[in-house]
């Protein structure tokens, strides 16, 4: 083999490395970014994690084995696993916060996390507290409790764009 040929071979290696990488990491991670030109406020809160499992979520299989809520006002009605609050599906990023200080649609950069956006609500999540969603149990189980400063950039601040 020549060296040109070795070197596109490397080339092409770095290229496949490279895209697989980023596949990866927007797995994992959101791609949501605040505009720049809005400054975010800084809270203290308490991080948990969660995923759409029975047990991360409250659901429960009703008797043909379909999932339906397990409590509160819409017990025993169907539960579509994975749907949030807000209607959109959970993905990496999606945040469930109580709502009355984080409304739907703040966005929220959390270190470990990186950025995500509120869109769930949860029965447990009262207070300044935020549930942040990941794809599997164990990694929701990982991320354990922490308090721990973190940056919002809230709707009221996003639909001022920043400007003064
Ligand atoms: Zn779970």
């Amino acid at each position: 083999m020549s060296w040109r040929v070795r070197l596109r071979l490397f080339g092409l290696a770095l290229v496949v490395v490279g895209l697989g990488g980023c596949y990866l990491r927007d797995a994992y991670r959101s791609s949501l970014r605040p505009p720049s030109s809005v400054k975010p406020r800084e809270y203290v809160v308490v991080t948990t994690g969660y995923c759409p499992c029975s047990e991360c979520c409250g659901w429960t299989r009703n008797w043909w084995g379909r999932p339906t809520y397990a409590s509160g006002p819409l017990k025993g009605k169907a539960k579509k696993v994975g749907q949030t609050a807000s209607g959109a599906m959970a993905k990496p990023g999606t945040i469930a916060a109580d709502t009355s200080i984080f409304p739907f649609g703040t966005v929220l950069y959390v270190p470990g996390y990186g950025y995500g956006r509120v869109e769930d609500r949860g029965g447990d999540i009262k207070g300044y507290h935020i549930d942040l969603f990941y794809r599997t149990h164990s990694a929701a189980l990982k991320h354990g409790r922490y308090r721990e400063r973190v940056k919002v950039w809230l709707p009221e601040d996003l639909r001022g764009g920043g400007v003064p």
